[in-house]
């Protein structure tokens, strides 16, 4: 594609990489058959050419309108035609560029403004949303059917903490929200690690990975969570942790990109492209460690459908690995049509986007249950509490499903 960049940005370091990504698109539609807004919208600036367009034309200095940011506010950030181009496009990275600038010219309405910073100050922050959510569980029964449901009504209980006791140790990442929603996944994760001789430990004062506030299109303040959550880990490394493992594959698909995003920090782009260096999403550790687990393992599986999050597949680029792993448990996989598409979670995208979302989860979920699965198992506390909140179905992540099945 042809680019004619504007005085502004041609120069900056966003610039050149925003104008590399754009001319690697030539424009063939491929990854339009895969854009879960397309699909349902049937509008070309809803799906990524149009959207690549739009931001083309930003970037080239054309006029910037509340049309514009609504096409980029709609767009989940899913990445499926990221993992569908064949040329290449980055669309992600672009997408970052592309809503800065939409943002900085364009001026949001005050409700919509607010609700952002709303987000953006209480669910990065565990002292904030811990409490708001046994306040939402409370108020529960008397709110409407449609707010309820996006509140889950119980906590799971964590378990006990194996104690440190092995040479192997690796480090995890509590996360914001998800010790309030779903404690038990990190504690499952490190009594299955325990129990074939790796420690898994949480760092004290770790924070929010950042993702929630950069994709909020608050980056500067997502920069700041990820230098935090740096400062936090890096003792750890320095003592020698073999792998920062990652249950919520949202939260890795970030950690895995820090030494892009804190490239050009002098103070902060060694350690980021060290901590990416040493991230795993939980799948890839448990998959090379398979055959010490294999013989702890007991009780039937059960017949699961598995939702592959997309920060799995297409973020991560990490696709058939927990299936296979899955399905080496024991445990009966029901088949998933159209498991490449978004369930419409997509961290804030549920609020911000209720209509979009609803009908992308009923998909979703429509989808899951044809194959008559007992539960639903995901990789994701994002994609999980958004998937509960609209089924009779169990939904859990995987981990604890496996840890049920060890004797
Ligand atoms: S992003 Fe890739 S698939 Fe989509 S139009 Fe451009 S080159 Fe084609
Ligand atoms: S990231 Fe997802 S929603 Fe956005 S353009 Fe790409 S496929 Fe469509």
């Amino acid at each position: 594609m042809q680019t004619a960049l504007a005085d502004f940005i041609r120069d900056t370091p966003e610039g050149r990489e925003a104008d590399a990504i754009l001319r690697k698109c030539v424009h063939c539609g491929f990854c339009t058959a895969t854009c879960p807004t397309y699909l349902l919208l049937g509008d070309e600036n809803d799906g990524p050419r149009g959207r690549i367009y739009l931001m083309k034309q930003a970037l080239e200095g054309q006029e910037i309108t509340d049309r514009t940011r609504l096409h980029l506010d709609r767009c989940l950030t899913c990445r499926a035609c990221e993992t569908t181009c064949p040329s290449g496009v980055q669309y992600g990275r672009l997408l970052d560029i592309g809503r800065r600038l939409v943002e900085e010219k364009t001026a949001r309405p005050a409700w919509d403004r607010l609700k952002r910073r709303a987000l953006a100050a209480v669910l990065p922050r565990r002292f904030l949303f811990a409490p708001l959510l046994a306040l939402g569980r409370l108020a529960r029964p008397f709110l409407p059917a449609r707010l309820a449901e996006t509140i889950p009504a119980t906590a799971t209980s964590a378990g006990a903490w194996p104690a440190p006791r092995h040479a192997r140790k690796m480090l995890a990442l509590a996360g914001c929200v998800q010790p309030s929603l779903a404690p038990d996944i990190n504690a499952a994760a490190a009594r299955v690690l325990d129990r074939i001789g790796i420690s898994l430990i949480e760092a004290k004062g770790a924070g929010c990975c950042g993702a929630l506030r950069y994709h909020l299109n608050y980056q500067e303040d997502g920069l700041g969570d990820m230098r935090a959550l740096i400062d936090s880990w890096w003792p750890h490394v320095e003592n020698g942790v073999e792998a920062i493992v990652m249950t919520a594959s949202g939260c890795g698909v970030t950690v895995k990109e820090y030494g892009h995003l804190l490239e050009r920090d002098p103070r902060y782009a060694a350690k980021a492209s060290k901590i990416s260096a040493l991230t795993r999403d939980i799948c890839e550790v448990v998959d090379s460690e398979f055959g010490r687990l294999e013989p702890l393992l007991g009780k039937p599986g059960g017949r699961v459908a598995f939702h592959p999050p997309c920060t799995l597949q297409h973020g991560q680029n990490i696709k058939g690995v927990t299936e296979r792993l899955l399905a080496r448990a024991g445990f009966d996989l029901a088949p998933v049509p159209d498991a490449h598409l978004c369930c419409g979670s997509s961290g804030t995208y549920s609020i911000l986007q209720p209509e979009l979302s609803a009908q992308l989860k009923r998909n979703k979920l429509s989808a899951l249950a044809s194959g008559r699965p007992e539960r639903i198992l995901t990789a994701n506390i994002g994609c999980l509490a958004h998937l509960q909140s609209g089924t009779g179905l169990p939904v859990r992540h995987w981990i604890v499903a496996l840890e049920e099945r060890m004797k």
